[in-house]
């Protein structure tokens, strides 16, 4: 691989009516009404935002654990997939190194940094070529792949569909879209959020990074975007 280091991402499923749904979660709390006819009778966006904004920002997050959204995700190395599957509110099906024997030489994703030095890419490549020798080497001998896969990399390239609720999507944004996370999950985070947003406009200002959410930056060193809490003063 290498020629494209990119991830692909693409929304695969989600709820129609997102927003009058969440609307209607947050609405219910607080109206006798049916929420039947909350549903129905939810036409006015503007009133419907203000009211998420609301409940959202006093941490009455079950009114967004209703909304499930499913990705497929792939080009993104074991690296950036190891990161991912810590989130416990995701579910995951991931391609397996045990069922699936790699014909040939693997996939793998280069690095940036390495990448754009060619001396250290060709030593690179050099290294993958030649733990996929290794590979095929032990395949051929009869080592199954669930054993034989101990050779691959952290750069081996992986697949998997991924699925969460809103309220882990907005937690993963403000995890990972932090310039503190690492260059490969922020970039895959970042285009998942643009394909709900892209789909879904509203969410716009709840994928971001922690900081913008929060109004100062909760790390022990600032990337400048915003000031920690010690430089503003609490
Ligand atoms: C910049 C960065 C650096 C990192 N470095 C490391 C590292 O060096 N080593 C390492 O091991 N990990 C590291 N991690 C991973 C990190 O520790 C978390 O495992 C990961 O970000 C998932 O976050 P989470 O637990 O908040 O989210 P999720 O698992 O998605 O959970 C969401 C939220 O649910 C609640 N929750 C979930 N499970 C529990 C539980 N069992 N008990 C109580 N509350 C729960 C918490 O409020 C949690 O924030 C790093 C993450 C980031 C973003």
């Amino acid at each position: 691989m290498g020629e494209n280091n990119k991830p692909v991402v693409n929304l695969i499923s989600k709820p129609e009516n997102m927003l009058k749904t969440v609307y209607t979660a947050c609405r219910t709390c607080y109206s006798a009404d049916y929420p039947i006819n909350i549903y129905n009778g939810a036409d006015d966006e503007a009133k419907m935002l203000k009211l998420i904004e609301r409940v959202i920002s006093s941490g009455h997050y079950s009114t967004i654990e209703h909304i499930q959204v499913t990705f497929a995700i792939s080009n993104v190395s074991r690296a950036c997939t190891h990161q991912l599957v810590r989130h416990r509110h995701m579910s995951f099906s991931q391609k397996s190194q045990r069922y699936v024997k790699e014909k040939g030489q693997f996939d793998y994703i280069i690095p940036p940094t390495i990448e754009r030095d060619e001396n250290l890419k060709s030593k690179f490549v050099d290294f993958m070529n030649k733990i996929s020798e290794q590979y095929q080497e032990f395949v051929e001998a009869g080592i199954p792949a669930e054993d034989a896969r101990f050779v691959l990399p952290n750069a081996a390239a992986s697949s998997l569909v991924a699925s969460l609720n809103l309220r882990e999507m907005i937690h993963l944004a403000n995890l990972r879209l932090c310039t503190r996370a690492q260059y490969e999950i922020r970039t895959m985070v970042k285009m998942m959020c643009d394909a709900l947003v892209a789909e879904e406009p509203w969410l716009k200002p709840y994928l971001v990074p922690k900081c913008e959410r929060l109004g100062f930056c909760d790390e022990d060193k600032s990337c400048g975007r915003v000031k920690t809490r010690e430089q503003l003063g609490f």
